[in-house]
């Protein structure tokens, strides 16, 4: 049992404060989904709990099983549990997928895997997404389509195993098919019950296929709603308007 714990979290790029006190509690086996119109600080949140240093964190905690995350550099966080997608966003020439994922997982565990049992986790990974073999030797994000990046995304959670995945589904560029990837992906970890998902989005229409056990609404820089499953319905029919006007007036 795992708890991420966000307490009181301001933070700022350079002089302009971006989060105004953000509060959220994540805990294994539960999946949460931050919602909220575009610049609302969504992807402030996550840059700032993985340690990003453009954000300043000005005053607040985070803390991930009482241990103080903001006081680690960023592969400590991994290692304690951690895991954000867009920690590896970049194209990395001339190393294979499956060079990558043998050094991150050497990154989180502290030891390089043996070579035959990481194939065999690889395998297993790349069979249970479908993943076409050929995958594993292509040069990591080197022309990967919004699908591959997703399902790279994804493999990379199954063989990290984190306690806590803070998923940033940025507002563009999600197909279909990547859409129901990481789905499916999202929707198997929580059935394992070990990993707490937070999934942020601008859009409800992944939560059609991935049901958040709870919803949070941002606006201005704070969580100014929190429901259940049905909130995100709610903001589906009705947008985000009335929430923005609710922050502004804050
Ligand atoms: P969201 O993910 O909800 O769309 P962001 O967290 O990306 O929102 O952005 C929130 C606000 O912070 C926006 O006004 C954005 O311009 C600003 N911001 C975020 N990151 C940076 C940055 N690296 N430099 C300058 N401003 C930033
Ligand atoms: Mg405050
Ligand atoms: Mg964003």
């Amino acid at each position: 049992m795992s708890t991420l714990e966000i307490r009181d979290l301001h933070v700022a790029v350079g002089d302009k404060e971006i989060l105004r006190g953000v509060d959220l509690t994540v805990r294994s086996g539960e999946t949460h989904a931050i919602m909220g119109p575009n610049g609302s600080g969504k992807s402030t949140l996550a840059y700032a709990v993985a340690g990003h240093p453009k954000y300043t964190v000005t005053s607040g905690t985070v803390l991930l099983d009482g241990e103080d995350l903001l006081d680690m550099a960023v592969d400590e966080r991994a290692r304690a549990g951690l895991f954000l997608a867009m920690q590896y966003p970049v194209e990395v020439p001339g190393v294979s997928v499956s060079n990558f994922l043998r050094s991150a997982i050497t990154a989180v565990r502290g030891e390089a895997p043996k070579l035959r049992e990481f194939a065999k986790e690889l395998k297993s990974g790349m069979d249970a997404l479908s993943i076409d073999p050929a995958f594993a030797q292509r040069n990591t994000n080197e022309g990967f389509s919004g699908g591959e990046k997703k399902r790279h995304e994804i493999l990379q959670l199954e063989l990290l195993k984190p306690k806590i995945a803070v998923l940033d589904e940025t507002d563009s560029g999600l197909d279909v098919d990547a859409l129901r990837v990481v789905s499916e992906g999202v929707n198997r970890f929580r059935a394992s019950g070990d990993t707490g998902v937070l999934l942020i989005t601008h859009y409800t229409r992944i939560l059609r296929y991935v049901k958040p056990d709870f919803v949070h609404v941002f606006a201005g820089g704070r969580v100014v709603e929190e429901g259940g499953p049905e909130l995100a319905d709610k903001l589906e029919a009705e947008g985000y308007e009335a929430y923005t006007s609710k922050a502004a007036s804050a």
